[in-house]
């Protein structure tokens, strides 16, 4: 846990966040500003910064999750298909410094994504 990490606070319960599902290694919960309804983040449960810290079993958890939720996100929004996607590094887009996939409900003709 790094003390200064939103999603670690989240993670360890002491800031408030919409976790939907967690396992023994990753979390998910809803992103605070979602890009579309029910656009979830799915992150690491241990303060790591980019994919590539993650070891194996950390990055298998986190796509794990992803998989395990994906069909429940579409479901929950009534939505058309996900983009899933990862902004890995500062220079990609990457604000928070904690490793998070993206799983953004689509919706046809929607235009967006992350
Ligand atoms: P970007 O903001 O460019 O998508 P990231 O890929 O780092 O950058 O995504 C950070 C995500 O974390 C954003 O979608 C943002 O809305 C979300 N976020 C930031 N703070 C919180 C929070 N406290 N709870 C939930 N989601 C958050």
């Amino acid at each position: 846990m790094s003390d200064d990490c939103i999603f670690c606070s989240i993670v360890a319960g002491d800031i408030p966040g919409r976790i939907v599902a967690e396992t023994d290694d990753a979390v998910a919960f809803l992103d605070a500003n979602p890009l579309a309804p029910g656009h979830t983040l799915v992150v690491p449960a241990s303060h790591r910064q980019r994919l590539a810290d993650l070891d194996a079993a950390e990055s298998s958890a986190v796509f794990d999750l992803v998989h395990a939720l994906a069909p429940d996100v579409e479901a929950a929004v009534d939505a058309d298909a996900l983009t899933v996607g990862i902004n890995d590094g500062e220079a990609a887009g990457q604000e928070v410094p904690h490793v998070h996939a993206h799983v953004v409900p689509r919706f046809e003709g929607d235009g967006g994504g992350p």
